[in-house]
């Protein structure tokens, strides 16, 4: 247990405190739709405290030798460590994810902050080539100041962590914004780490709150040196907009329509079985799930019965049952948009449903779509739910160019002939592909990023050779 547990406030200066508005809304266990908790309702005037507590604390925290600072993360990660269970518990009810999923979104949390207590003691600087007779230059890491987190609800503690952690280990202070539908896995329970873990007062500060009365306030603040935004391209695109018309510094992580390629020569039993992890996985919900599948006509029907097959015989309920492989989705607004946005209207273009298309409630069944046309939602829209939307193609040629048609994160390409999958795999413009394989982890989820700004330093050590023009007049030759 927590020596200060959050419930119901924010997380400023080192203090748990109501909201200014002194309101909170409900935290909901998705699966039940159980009240397990409050979580207070931040706004503008919050944010501004909670900035200038980050402000304050800086200079102090980036004036920390690396190693005390590492050894802060460390203990913010034992904190974690020592309530691992419990979060795990708290992530599935919050987020509506199997056992599996809490425990790789808390696990890579707690990696995460270890990692970067590793990098902050690490060497940040360099010393370059000089570029004049006599100079010393040197290049150093130097933190960017306070930077702004603006998270999702899909992996809510390691998408905080994996900024907040690099953030931290290299002398920035944070103000985070959780997610309004996981704000106690997603914030609260870091803030409860942070605090019992000693990080000076202000250093990490959590301002919960909806999207558009705390978040929009933390984007457009004058305070944030950086603002680091995962979520939605319609929430990224107007922080975008906003930032440009006032030269402000963003970092966006946002979703897209992630292709799965299956070639003519695929393995479609494969193929089928990676399926399921790239678009059923907590119930399609992740940002680099397969939302597009590109068949072969060759292998088409034999890929859709194998997806049929599995699809269907997969137990969709609590995620605390045994055996249940998919939870609920994570809110009503999220089916509405599956049934009325995606499903129903590729339906209406000329799709053709052969498993699920139903829900119960936030628990949807897994889904397989066939005949699905390049027009349709199912095939331009971040999926996002159990949905496989399956398109056939003549080609090889075609299904790059569909893939690279749309803005996408990560692919997958099958074919028993892997020369063939590379040729392929290097066309396509996804940061990430994988050959015969789901989205599986291959450590790049390692990379955190540095959080710094680099700093050139230049030491002439050598008396300087004046111009003429440059000298004293009195000792000029002319
Ligand atoms: P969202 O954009 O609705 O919300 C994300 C965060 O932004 C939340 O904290 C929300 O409160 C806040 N927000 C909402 N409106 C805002 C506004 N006007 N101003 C400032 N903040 C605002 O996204 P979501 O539904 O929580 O998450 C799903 C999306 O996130 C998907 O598109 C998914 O692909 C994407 N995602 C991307 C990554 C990645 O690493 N690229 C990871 C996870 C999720």
């Amino acid at each position: 247990m927590p020596s200060h547990p959050c419930d119901g406030r924010l997380y400023i200066g080192g203090a748990f405190v109501p909201a200014a508005s002194g309101r909170t809304g409900s935290v909901e266990e998705k699966a039940t739709g159980a009240e397990i908790g409050r979580y207070a309702l931040g706004s503008a005037a919050d944010v501004d405290r909670a900035v200038a507590a980050a402000r304050a604390a800086q200079p102090g925290w980036a004036a920390l030798a690396a190693p005390e600072r590492a050894a802060h993360l460390r203990a913010f990660a034992r904190r974690l460590e020592e309530r691992y269970d419990e979060l795990v518990e708290q992530s599935m009810r919050e987020t509506g994810g199997v056992r599996a999923k809490g425990e790789d979104e808390v696990g890579t949390g707690i990696r995460q902050l270890l990692q970067s207590a590793v990098q902050a003691g690490e060497s940040a600087g360099d010393v370059l080539p000089p570029y004049k007779a006599g100079k010393l230059s040197l290049s150093r890491a130097v933190p960017i100041g306070v930077l702004g987190l603006i998270t999702p609800w899909n992996y809510p503690m390691n998408l905080a962590m994996r900024a907040l952690a690099p953030g931290l280990a290299f002398g920035n202070t944070v103000v985070l914004k959780p997610a309004e539908l996981t704000p106690v896995i997603g914030g609260q329970a870091l803030a409860e780490a942070a605090h019992d873990a000693g990080l000076p007062p202000g250093v990490f500060n959590v301002v919960t709150g909806d999207g558009p009365d705390a978040g929009w306030p933390l984007a457009r603040h004058q305070g944030v040196d950086l603002l680091d935004f995962t979520g939605s391209r319609e929430v990224g695109l107007a922080i975008s907009r906003a930032a440009a018309g006032e030269l402000r510094d963003i970092r966006l992580e946002l979703g897209g329509s992630n292709a799965f390629v299956v070639l003519d020569d695929a393995d479609v039993e494969l193929a089928a079985g990676c399926a399921m992890i790239a678009s059923l996985e907590f119930q399609g919900q992740t940002c680099i799930s397969a939302s597009r599948h590109l068949v072969q006509r060759e292998a088409a029907g034999a890929y859709l019965d194998a997806v049929v097959a599995r699809a269907a015989a997969l137990e969709v309920g609590d995620p605390f049952a045994p055996g249940t492989a998919l939870g609920p989705l994570i809110s009503a607004a999220q089916v509405d948009r599956l049934q009325h946005a995606i499903v129903g209207p590729s339906l209406a273009m000329g799709a053709r449903l052969l498993t699920g298309g139903t829900h119960d409630g936030l628990f949807y069944r897994p889904t397989v779509l066939a005949d699905v046309t390049p027009e349709m939602p199912a095939f331009r829209e971040e999926v996002f739910g159990p949905v496989i939307p399956v398109t056939v193609v003549d080609s090889e040629h075609e299904a790059i160019a569909l893939t690279n048609g749309l803005p996408m994160l990560m692919n997958s390409v099958f074919t028993r002939d892997l020369v063939r999958g590379l040729a392929v795999a290097e066309q396509l413009q996804a940061g990430e592909v994988h050959v015969n394989d789901a989205h599986a982890r291959h450590g790049a989820e390692n990379q955190l990023p540095a959080f710094t700004r680099r700093q050139w330093i230049g030491v002439q050590r050598t008396p300087l050779n004046l111009p003429d023009w440059a000298q004293a007049p009195a000792t000029r030759e002319s």
